[in-house]
């Protein structure tokens, strides 16, 4: 019979909590500083150079029509034919039509103040007038104090088509207005451009006017069409719209946002860049990779933990039991498998014996033959013993030359005929060992157990049946012959 232990389940418990919480702990800890480390590194350097790069992009991209416009209002062909009172308007046409060509604007026009004629490469389109709201355009340029003006409106020539307008104002030397002269880009271009950038730079790209308004975003756009509209957007809108450029940062939807923005006179708009913060998306997914792996690490430590103890609580547990010179159970494993044995007798009513076997005269072997011998008898003695016994007997060694059996299911008589049969094989058996003609012979003391007798009683009682059979020169079997004295 074997004992089991429960230290081994606690104590693996117990690592395996200390690991998971380390593990953790440390994959939170990186976590956050990466989380952080990197929103901050976002926000300082790449969202700046990211704005830099768009506005350098938008100089050479949405500067071009404003170049071009200001080059055109100031030319010699254009005074010199205003001048000599718009004569052969199909040079005007030419002149239109070359530009357009030139820098692939989708549209170039000329109005006159004088004759209110709107001229296009293709020839005469109207006349403006301060009647018609769709020439509202020219009258508020006329009117504004800056040379040019951009605005996002119809095409005149193909009213299906939004265009980017740059109206530059004409002047001539004395300063006296004379028409609004300027190129015209599709507005689908210039979506498209903006896509470029956000796609090139993953982040969002828009313009904003003076007001909030939004002037310009490509087609994916998904916010307000003012920032005033914006959840989180509109609390920071005022310090955006007074300063010329700066980074803020706001949250919408438990989603925090970094901005970049610049305002870029030429246009007379912001440049607005957005970032949505990466917490959710890149580093999460490195969190959930670093608390599987340490879930491995914890799963494959606990299993080596596990096997590494049970092999040697195992070898413990057999050295702790069994006694090492005859392999038969040790005294310490014995007692516990000794007084089960009686409890599980003293409940179902049935009969235990014990025996208990001493070598006669052994310290004799010892001195004649040497210890090596007296071992050699001592494990031979031990087979014998075993050799005799069922599967529900137990032996064990008691000590020295003394063995203990224990025997449930049997009483006293059938317990004395495995004795006798012990000694007699033990007598017959064990005459030579090492070659040496040797008489070994052993003494029995036989005893069944009764009930609420505790075992030490019974011991005892083994014990003087044994004394007796020494006494009774030896190479005996004795049963008790008294009751037991003591109880439980
Ligand atoms: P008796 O017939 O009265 O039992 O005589 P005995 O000589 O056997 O006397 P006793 O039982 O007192 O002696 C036990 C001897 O067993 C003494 C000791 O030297 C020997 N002994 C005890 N353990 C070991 C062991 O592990 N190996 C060997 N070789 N001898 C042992
Ligand atoms: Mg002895």
């Amino acid at each position: 019979m074997k004992q089991t232990y429960k230290r081994k389940p606690p104590f693996i418990l117990i690592s395996s909590c200390l690991l998971i919480i380390a593990f953790t702990a440390i994959s939170l800890i990186s976590y956050y500083v990466a989380n952080r480390s990197l929103n901050q590194h976002i926000k300082t350097n790449t969202l700046p150079l990211t704005s830099d790069n768009i506005y350098s992009e938008v100089q050479r991209d949405l500067l071009q029509p404003i170049l071009v416009s200001s080059l055109m209002a100031q030319d010699t062909f254009v005074h010199n034919w205003i001048d000599t009172g718009e004569q052969q308007p199909e040079q005007m046409y030419r002149y239109l039509k070359s530009i357009q060509d030139r820098y692939n604007a989708i549209t170039t026009f000329f109005v006159s103040e004088q004759t209110s004629n709107y001229y296009h490469s293709s020839g005469i389109i109207k006349q403006v007038s301060a009647e018609d709201p769709a020439d509202n355009w020219y009258f508020t340029t006329r009117n504004l104090k800056a040379e040019f003006d951009i605005n996002l409106d119809l095409d005149t020539v193909d009213s299906s088509s939004t265009n980017l307008f740059v109206n530059h104002k004409v002047k001539d030397q004395q300063g006296r207005f004379l028409g609004i002269i300027g190129v015209g880009l599709a507005s689908h271009t210039l979506n498209e451009l903006i896509e470029d950038y956000q796609q090139r730079f993953g982040r969002q790209v828009y313009f904003i006017d003076r007001l909030g308004k939004v002037a310009l975003q490509g087609s994916k756009y998904s916010g307000t069409e003012d920032i005033h509209q914006a959840e989180g957007l509109r609390d920071i809108a005022s310090v955006i719209l007074t300063t010329r450029g700066g980074s803020f940062s706001y949250s919408s939807n438990n989603q925090q946002y970094l901005i970049k923005s610049r305002f870029i006179p030429e246009l007379d708009w912001y440049l607005i860049v957005e970032h949505k913060e990466h917490s959710e998306v890149l580093i999460t997914k490195t969190l959930w990779v670093n608390l599987s792996i340490s879930l491995l690490v914890t799963l494959l430590v606990l299993l080596l933990l596990y096997y590494t103890l049970g092999g040697y609580q195992r070898r413990l547990e057999y050295m702790a039991n069994t006694d090492p010179l005859t392999g038969t159970a040790s005294r310490y494993a014995f007692e516990s498998i000794f007084e089960q044995i009686l409890s599980f007798a003293q409940r179902e009513q049935h009969p235990v014996s014990t025996i208990l076997v001493d070598i006669d005269h052994f310290k004799k072997v010892n001195d004649n033959h040497g210890h090596l011998v007296g071992d050699k008898v001592l494990s031979q003695i031990a087979n014998v013993l075993t050799d005799n016994l069922r599967q529900s007997d137990t032996l064990c060694r008691w000590g020295g030359d003394e063995f203990l059996i224990v025997l449930p299911h049997c009483n006293q008589a059938e317990a004395r005929q495995v004795a006798e049969k012990m000694r007699q094989q033990i007598e017959n058996s064990l005459s030579l060992v090492d070659n040496l003609n040797l008489k070994i012979t052993a003494s029995f003391g036989v005893a069944e157990y009764s009930n609420n007798e505790s075992s030490a009683n019974l011991f005892s009682r083994t014990d003087k049946a044994l004394y007796r059979a020494k006494a009774k020169s030896r190479n005996q079997v004795e049963c008790t012959v008294n009751m037991p004295t003591e109880t439980v």
